[in-house]
């Protein structure tokens, strides 16, 4: 463990000298040539409602997603934490969308500026004082497109829609970050910023590819609730047997959904297809296996004994598969956090969303709420 304290101690050096979280954030900055990537990365971009985010400034042929905190309190707390998260993004894409970083993403938050030449402010989510965090409902500000990317406290720890949905409700892009942060793992809430940022853009967990097996060894038993659900879901069905309990809460989403266990975040494809069945993504694993995602979960993750899990390999959810020289499996291995989008994150960036230059016809009107009232 000592080399992560200092992997930790590092990166939040580098972040705290990094971070400014000014409002808003306009600069397209640190454009340096990408290098030469593998291509990896997983994700799963086409679906019936699910698409990946489109051009919506053609001119520089670029997909801007334009992203609002909730509220000023998600915005003062949160923050930090988002910016970080982009920040990680992109140092490993050599800079957001440009001809020399070779794609075409690029993250903004809405702003307004009370006259042209004043200085711009951060434009929320909902109108001002209308956001409910516990009923999480509000009034959504006429003056941000329905569109954009809402980042706001949750209860629910960390999570991500995923790619652009093509439905039109307002809020239907969303990152939540817990609301129990703690400054002592703020590079580590960070980094989960950073892995929930690459599902917004489309991507989906390293683990959960159709050919993980042959990586990574998955222990469902030690998934929280797991047991509990597999006894609850034998006592409602008494015709099932503890093997076709095991097999239904393992591959078919609204089983461990239903009987409350994070076990569907571990299921693989079915039939190349992942997701609940009303927003069923087509997964991209074209690419190989990459243990360095930051989509690959560690052996901690959604597991029932967090402090045994990381003594004891049996008590893991995921461990990594270890290999001699010509392949054959010689033993398991923890998976160890990936704290950083690796190369292979950054591959599948470029390979999905490339700078392909300025685009001629206008796919859609280019969103730019960049002026008007401060509501
Ligand atoms: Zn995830």
């Amino acid at each position: 463990m000592k080399c992560f304290d200092i992997f930790f101690a590092l990166l939040i050096t580098i972040l705290s000298s990094t971070l400014a979280c000014s409002p808003p954030y306009l600069e397209c900055s640190n454009d340096k040539p990408s290098g030469n990537l593998s291509k990896r990365g997983t994700g799963g971009l086409r679906g019936d409602n699910i698409q990946p985010w489109p051009i919506n400034r053609p001119q520089a042929g670029l997909r801007v997603i334009w992203f609002c905190f909730a509220s000023k309190e998600d915005r003062d707390k949160l923050c930090n934490y988002f910016y970080g998260g982009l920040k990680m993004w992109e140092q490993q894409l050599g800079g957001w969308g440009s001809p020399t970083s070779g794609h075409s993403i690029y993250f903004q938050e809405t702003f307004f500026k009370e006259t042209p030449e004043s200085m711009p402010g951060p434009r929320f989510c909902f109108k001002d004082g209308t956001w409910d965090y516990e009923k999480e409902t509000g009034d959504w500000n006429p003056y941000v497109h329905p569109d954009t990317l809402m980042i706001r406290l949750s209860k629910k720890s960390f999570w991500s829609t995923v790619a652009y949905r093509t439905t039109n409700d307002p809020g239907r892009h969303a990152l939540g970050i817990t609301d129990d942060l703690d400054p002592n793992k703020k590079a580590m809430h960070i980094s989960y910023v950073a892995h929930e940022i690459g599902h917004t853009m489309g991507m989906v967990h390293e683990h959960q590819r159709k050919d993980r097996d042959d990586y990574v060894t998955v222990n469902y038993h030690n998934i929280v609730n797991y047991e509990q659900a597999k006894t609850q879901f034998l006592a409602d069905d008494k015709t099932m047997d503890e093997e076709g309990a095991d097999w239904l809460l393992q591959t078919t989403y609204t089983y461990p959904k239903k009987y409350d266990t994070p076990a569907y975040e571990f299921m693989k494809p079915n039939e190349g297809q992942i997701g609940p069945p009303t927003d069923l993504l087509w997964v991209d694993h074209r690419e190989p296996f990459d243990l360095e995602s930051i989509m690959l979960y560690h052996s901690q993750a959604h597991v029932q004994d967090r402090e045994k899990a990381s003594r004891e390999q049996d008590s893991c959810s995921i461990l990594k598969i270890v290999k001699d020289d010509h392949g054959n499996r010689i033993g398991l291995d923890f998976v160890r956090p990936n704290w950083l989008p690796s190369k292979g994150d950054a591959a599948w960036v470029k390979r999905n969303y490339p700078y392909q230059g300025p685009q001629t016809l206008p796919q859609n009107p280019p969103q730019d709420p960049g002026s008007g009232p401060a509501s």
